[in-house]
């Protein structure tokens, strides 16, 4: 059977090119930029983009390619996608959902307790020979506080159940009261929750449906020295509005995604109450394998006509 033209998008490692290249007639572009500059009789076969990254892919770029059937998404989040231009061209949609749960959940309590904890500090400190000289400063008590979960989805749901080890009392937003053990409490606003938790934790979906969902009034409604938690998408958050208070010195952050990743705001590097990661939520050997291979078997079902398996348009 004549292998058919697949563009994979983005940096992806050995193990996903070698596969890629085997089951397709691979074309590989750093950047979705870089699609316009390739030769127009393989832009014109291309059935399927294996997508990984955070450019806007518009209508624009679709046209590009005239006979697209799908794109596949590596990663859960696909707001980077204009999924309206994509059903308005019949092109289907696909994403990578679940097999990152746990290691995005991991990476919440892992800041979580990292910032609360100090374990950051207490390494510099051994490091820098403080050790013998002078007492680490006490730091606060993790496990028996209030959590919020900022849309409790997939993800939000994982880092919950988690949370529930640390004998944490729960509370979520969400759109509506989901069936949750007994004991976690539903706040029907964004407000509502912020008020009443210690760690408000934000795993709601990207794009402009939840632009600064996370606004400057739920900001201002978390309690003194209230911490945020951030593993959703920098959009999902008022920035300037978070800068703020963490200036004020009112709240804590600890933070995997920002505005203009990775060119984050440079004000948040000198700010001793945030703890910062790049982006890594999902970022493990196993679950990077997994996710690969879902956005694969996505492109695989679509060429051979059968169902996706993780469709979002
Ligand atoms: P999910 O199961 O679809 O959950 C998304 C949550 O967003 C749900 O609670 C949902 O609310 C809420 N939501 C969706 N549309 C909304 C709207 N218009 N207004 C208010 N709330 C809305 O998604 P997931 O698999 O948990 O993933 C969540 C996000 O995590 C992804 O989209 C991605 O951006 C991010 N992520 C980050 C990393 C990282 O490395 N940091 C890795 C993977 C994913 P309801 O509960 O009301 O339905």
């Amino acid at each position: 059977m004549k292998r058919q033209r697949v563009i994979a998008v983005g940096s992806y490692p050995e193990w996903d090119n070698e596969a890629m290249t085997q089951s397709f007639s691979l074309t590989t572009v750093a950047r979705l930029a870089d699609l316009a500059d390739l030769d127009p009789s393989l832009r014109h076969e291309t059935i399927a983009v294996a997508y990984k990254g955070g450019a806007a892919f518009g209508a624009e770029t679709m046209d590009l390619l005239p006979a697209l059937g799908v794109i596949a998404n590596f990663g859960v989040g696909y707001d980077a996608i204009d999924v309206d231009a994509a059903r308005a061209r019949g092109i289907r949609v696909t994403n990578t959902p679940d097999v990152l749960n746990d290691d995005v959940a991991d990476t919440a309590l892992a800041m979580m307790l990292a910032l609360c904890r100090r374990i950051p500090d207490g390494d510099r400190f051994v490091r820098e020979g403080r050790w013998p000289k002078e007492d680490f400063p006490l730091n606060r008590k993790f496990s028996g506080g209030r959590a919020g979960i900022m849309g409790l989805g997939r993800i939000g749901r994982a880092i919950a159940d988690r949370l529930v080890g640390f004998s944490m009392e729960i509370h979520y937003h969400s759109r509506s009261a989901k069936e949750v053990p007994a004991g976690w409490i539903f706040h029907a606003t964004p407000e509502g929750l912020a008020a009443e938790v210690d760690w408000l934790v934000v795993a709601l979906v990207g794009g402009a449906a939840t632009e600064r969902y996370v606004s400057a009034e739920v900001i201002a409604c978390m309690p003194q020295d209230a911490v945020l938690v951030n593993i959703s998408r920098g959009t999902t958050v008022d920035e300037a509005a978070l800068i703020e208070a963490l200036e004020a010195g009112r709240i804590g952050a600890a933070l995997d995604v920002f505005r203009n990743e990775p060119d984050i705001d440079p004000r948040f590097l000198s700010l001793p109450n945030v703890l910062l990661q790049p982006h890594q939520g999902s970022g493990t050997v196993e679950t990077r394998r997994a996710m690969g291979e879902l956005q694969r078997a996505n492109i695989r079902a679509f060429l051979t006509g059968e169902p996706l398996l993780t469709p979002v348009a």
